[in-house]
This record gives C-alpha cells, structure tokens and sequence, in this order.
C-alpha cells in the first residue's frame, strides 16, 4: 500500500502536474477496449475450467492457520478457510449500501462447536444456513460473528456456510470501503481494507495468516458502473433492470486483507504481457493480460511523461520478473484499477490505482509477489510488505534511462525518510495504523535493509536470495515471516546474517554515525593511507554500540579514487591501505549503501608534503641522493612554474611546467649539476606559491 500521508506531505511533481492537463488528453477506442476484453473472456472460458469448480483446481493444498492473532480478532487455530464467495449487490443511492451474501468453506482442524469470524456490528446478519439449508444461530457483538455449528464438526471435517447480511460500512477504519461520485455525478465505490478493513464490509478470518485458496466475487451494480476485482472476469451481465453483474474467479490463496472491489464508470483496455526470450528461457514462456480500469477523463493508460502512463506496466513486469523470478499470478491476469484514493493498494491480480506514476505502478506490481504471493504471517513483519515493494520501484528505476529523475528524487526522499524511523523494522505494536505504515519505517528502512544485504553481497546474489525467497516450497503462496527470509539470505550467501538483522531488523534502532581520518603514510614509491574509522552514535540516537557490518572507503587519491569494502566491528578500526597514487582524503560509504547519518564526515588531513592550496608539490625521495624528483599538482589549466634558490636565495633554476590537466606533472630536475646541501624549491601558479626545502646529500 502507499498511504495518502505520505502521497501529500511528498506533493510529488508529477501527479500535481496531472491536474493540469487531463482535459487535453485523446481517450482510446472503446470498441477496441471492449472487443479485446470480450476475446480474453471467451478464451478463458474456452479452456473447460468450471467456473464454479473452485477447491478441485486449486493450484496449492489447503494452508493451516497459524493461531498468531492480533487481540480482538476471529483467527482461531480451530478452522481453516479455504474458500470465499462474496456476492453484493451494490447501490450507493440506496440504504443500505449493500445487501450482501458470503460463502464460507473450510475444514475443522479440530472438534469445533462454533466458528468466529470478523464482521463489524454495523453490518447487520440476517440468517446464517449451512449446506443442507438449515439456518444456523449465531450471536454478533463486539465485531464478532460468532456461529453455533448444527453438530458438532469434528477435526478433519469440511464445512460451508453462507451469512446473508446488509448494511452501510461505517468507515472505522479510515477508507476501507468508499462511495461517492466525481465527474459530475459518476459513481464509484472501491475498497481498502489492508489492515483491518475487511471486516467492515465482509465476514471473513480477517487476518493475514488464513489464506484461503481460492475467492469469488460477483458484484451488482447499476450501469453504466464497471466493476473490477481479483482473478478472472467469468462473466459481465446486464440486467432488464439496469444493473449489471460482474463475476470474478481467482484461483490462488489469497489473504482477507487481498479481496477488493474497485468500481466505476470505466475505460477499459487489456494488453497482453508475452515473457520474452531471455525470461522465458528461464522460466518458461507465458503469457497474460494486464488490464486497465480508468476514469476517461485521466490520461491514466497514455501518461503524461516517460515515466508516467499504466502502459509502462508491462516494462516494470519484465524488470520485477528479471529480479523477483516469474509473475505470481500468471494463469491469470494483472491489473490496475483507478479509484479516487491518492496512493495504491496491492489487491491481489488487481492493483487499486490513485496515480500513475512509474513508482506506484513498480510499487503495487513489486507486492504481487511481497504481501500478495508471500504474505506476513503477522502485520509486526510489515516491512516485508512495503521494504520490498519500495526495492521494486527502486529496481524498476534503474532499468530505464527515462526513469532516472524519479529515482534520484525518491531515493533521496526515501532515503531522508529512512533516517527518522522510530523503534525496531519489526514492529512491536500493530495497533495503530498510522503507526504501522509510518513512511519511515517499514516503507524507507525496510528498502534501506534490503539495500545493505545488496551492497553487502553484490547483484548477482541478491537477485539469488529474491528468486530463492519468492520460490521456497515452504513458503510459496503462503506466509512468510522475518526469520524465513533471513533463512534464505544466509542460505543463498552462505554467510550469517545473525548481527545484521539483529542490529537492523529485529532488535536495533536508529543507525551509524561514521567519522573518518586519513593520514598518508605513503614511503615512496609505494603510496599508502592510514584510515581510522569511528561510529560515534551515541545510546539515544542508537541502541547499538557498534554496527557490524562491511563498510565501503572511498579513498581519493592524485589519480583515481579507489573504492574499498572494509568489515567494520569496533568502535574506532584502523585500516592500512595501499593505493596506486598519493592518497589526499577519504569518504565513508560515498554510494549511501549503508542508511548512516547524513552527514558522513569525511575529515581529510593534509600530510606534510601537501600544503593547503589549490597547488601541491610532494618532493620524493627527501632528502634524496643527487637528482630532485617532485611532483606538482594544479588546477586544471593552471601554468605553473617551478624553480630551485640557493640558501643564499639566488635562483639557480627554472622551468615552466606547462598547463596542467589535473594529473600529476612529474618533473625531475636533471639539467644542472647539484652540490650535496640544502635548496628551496618553490612552485609558483599567478600569486600562489608553495616552498620545499630540499636536502641532497650525494653518494655516500
Ligand atoms: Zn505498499
């Protein structure tokens, strides 16, 4: 999900520019829109799948509840769902809202008396059957449905039942089910029920460790209403009396948290997302839609820039594919649904869209496989949710030229953000929503630790670890939680990742505060730096004294800047190193692999032979035998001088150096004989000047 706290407190460029130019936009050929959804439809139905045949083809076993729960809630290790049907009928011009019936299958995974499920008081139960049709009692408070079974179902059993209910959802939850027009009076109705929604408009285990295996939405409403949701469209029919009946299959696991609806007055398009050959060599070739729902009256499908535009969700798709492994979803569909909500939300095949941006298209997709596919067995594991998807925009970004202005805005906003997370990644209090998805945290540093395990063991692997965790048998279309993916980054790098998470994940707050000092201990020929690096949080800034963890050097020297990976595990190391060229300063993590105060503070110290000035000259050896060897550096296009004094300041040599380039100029003084003493030599560049004093003292 992107919140709207984070969306306006951003006021990202792109989605203000928006506003401005919906009106000029060319809107796509509906017929085409409507022909190209019509043959996808009937190609599906071609293929015999029973559209009612839902526990006979599901691609997974049946998942066993976890009895992980959030107070107040149904979860119960007692009863596995396995199956959803949710039929609505939807009218926002009518009270109530929605007259709605659910489908509830699943097993006993023990003796069972009742069943509870989640579903807030506003809705009211009209009757409750099991399968035979007999009506079953229930009792409904505190957001609990509570359901007396006909006998009692013994461990083992399967069991269905149906509530029938109705009612206006009350929002208790901020924007977990809205209604309302736009456009001059166009009705849409969308839902967000991540985290605790779900329960406000439907009856359901509401919690993310009881997925069932396959759900069903069927949703009336009146035309010329659209409506989308998850899996595949089954059938669209229009009623005598103006309504229309939307019919929607999906037929993976899916989390309550995951079920949507989002509809409006729509345009429609489907593109079809064929692997190419390079994925497809090593996934093996598909091919689905990806489908669009929009507002006509927003370039939402063109864009209004080369990042921007749902077009690019194919691009992103071929990208996340490249690094996550294949498409979760991929014997259906994926796609993109506007609502008037400013963020997005990753309901499962279905993406609800407010923006159009390249980073909320990356954002939504990189969830199919991080909260959707792999999902928290507990909300306190937020962050592989939202650290991920935001390492999806990020990955997206670096795939094409067009994107990088986004990039370097956001990773710089996310990076500031990440700076300001409060508490552990993994959260210790799931209460508060606002608190949960603080941008910060679970958003900024959950991206910022996925960046370290990168840095930390180079592209290659981690791609590895992202295919690895995405594919595990254990964990596929299941629920995942901190210590799994932990699992699978120390498996993949065969190294231990015990301190790292502890430090950064699980136990550790805040973050490094680094500090640098160079001294060059060069003995020409061979140029070395001495570099003493020191962590200087202090306990209220961080609860680690010192953070464990490889470090990147960059040490700047007159030629190239040499970048090192040095392991850093105390307060204050000290690192010897040999570098190809006069070392002149260092820089602590200069590629912000590592989420560390920002301000690293690189102190550069100047070793005797290098004056401050913009002119340097290092004489090497000194003293020296029968010959003056030095070098000078300069500003580029400077034309410095050099020349030797006797110590009775008589001048006894001179040569222009010529016009500096921004290397060394190496200059050996071999064109006059030298007495063993002492001399100065001075460089001159305009009114600069440096003197050496030179000692020769001859063959010995
Ligand atoms: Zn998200």
């Amino acid at each position: 999900m992107r919140n709207r706290g984070f969306e306006m407190s951003m006021g990202h460029r792109s989605w203000l520019v928006v506003l401005g130019v919906l009106a000029s936009m060319a809107l796509p050929d509906q017929s085409v829109i409507a022909q190209n959804l019509e043959s996808n439809r009937r190609a599906h139905l071609a293929e015999g799948i029973p559209i009612t045949a839902h526990l006979s083809t599901l691609p997974h076993a049946p998942r066993i509840s976890s009895g992980f729960s959030r107070s107040g809630s149904a979860i119960s290790s007692a009863f596995d769902v396995t199956y959803y049907h949710l039929t609505l009928n939807l009218d926002r011009s009518r009270s109530p809202l929605i007259i709605g019936r659910v489908r509830v299958e699943g097993a006993a995974l023990q003796d069972l008396e009742t069943i509870e499920l989640d579903l807030n008081v506003n809705m009211v139960v009209d009757v409750i059957f099991a399968e035979s049709g007999q009506s079953l009692e229930f009792v409904h408070q505190a957001d609990l449905l509570t359901i007396t079974t006909p006998s009692a179902v013994s461990e083992g059993m399967r069991f269905a039942f149906d509530v029938v209910y109705h009612g206006t959802p009350q929002n208790q939850q901020p924007s977990s089910f809205v209604a309302g027009t736009r456009n001059g009076g166009q009705s849409y109705i969308w839902t967000l029920s991540e985290p605790y929604g779900g329960r406000e408009w439907w009856p359901s285990e509401d919690h993310p460790s009881d997925k069932a295996d396959s759900v069903r939405v069927t949703v009336t409403v009146p035309e010329p209403m659209v409506v989308g949701s998850n899996g595949l469209l089954e059938s669209e029919i229009h009623h005598d009396n103006g309504t229309v009946t939307f019919d929607w299959v999906h037929r993976y696991p899916i989390a309550s948290y995951l079920v949507s609806l989002a509809a409006g007055v729509y345009e429609r398009r489907t593109d079809l997302y064929r692997r190419s050959a390079d994925l497809a060599e090593q996934f093996g070739n598909a091919s689905f839609p990806i489908v669009h729902f929009w507002y006509p009256d927003v370039p939402a499908y063109q864009g209004i820039s080369a990042a921007s535009g749902w077009r690019l969700t194919s691009d992103a798709m071929e990208e996340l594919e490249d690094w996550f492994g294949p498409y979760p979803f991929s014997n259906e569909k994926y796609g993109n649904a506007h609502v008037t909500f400013r963020g997005g939300m990753e309901h499962q095949t279905m993406s609800s869209m407010g923006n159009i941006g390249i980073e909320l298209i990356s954002h939504e997709l990189a969830h199919q496989w991080f909260g959707d596919q792999l999902t928290p067995l507990n909300w306190k594991d937020l962050w592989l949710n939202e650290g991920f998807a935001t390492l999806g925009e990020m990955l997206v970004f670096e795939s094409h030229p067009d994107y990088a202005g986004v990039q370097d805005i956001l990773s710089d906003v996310y990076f500031n953000r990440a700076l300001n997370a409060a508490g552990t990644l993994v959260l210790q209090d799931t209460t508060s929503v606002t608190n949960m998805f603080a941008f910060s945290r679970v958003y900024g540093k959950g991206w910022m630790v996925l960046r370290m395990i990168r840095g930390m063991v180079g592209d290659e692997t981690f791609r590895a670890i992202l295919r690895t965790y995405t594919a595990a048998e254990d964990l596929a279309y299941g629920n995942s939680r901190t210590e799994d993916f932990k699992k699978v980054v120390e498996q993949v790098s065969s190294r231990s990742f015990d301190t790292f998470f502890e430090q950064w994940v699980t136990e550790g707050t805040g973050y490094p505060r680094y500090e640098a000092v160079m001294e060059d201990i060069s003995i020409p020929p061979m140029y070395r730096a001495r570099i003493t690096l020191r962590q200087t949080q202090e306990i209220d800034e961080s609860n680690v004294s010192v953070f464990e963890m490889p470090v990147w050097l960059q040490v700047n020297t007159a030629g190239a800047n040499i970048l090192v990976l040095v392991e850093n595990d105390a307060r204050e190391q000290v690192y010897e190193l040999d570098v190809p060229e006069q070392p002149e300063s260092v820089l602590v993590d200069p590629e912000r692999w590592i989420l560390r105060s920002a301000v690293s503070l690189a102190t550069e110290i100047e070793s005797d032979v290098l004056p401050r000035s913009a002119l340097s000259v290092d004489v090497y050896p000194n003293p020296a035998r029968s010959t003056i060897q030095f070098s000078v550096k300069a500003p580029v296009s400077a034309r410095p001088v050099a020349e030797l004094y006797d110590l009775l300041g008589r001048r006894i040599w001179s040569r222009p150096l010529g016009r500096a380039d921004g290397g060394a100029i190496v200059v050996r003084v071999d064109d006059i004989e030298l007495a063993p003493g002492a001399y100065m030599l001075r460089v001159r560049d305009g009114e600069n000047a440096v003197d050496r004093v030179v000692t020769l003292h001859g063959h010995r």
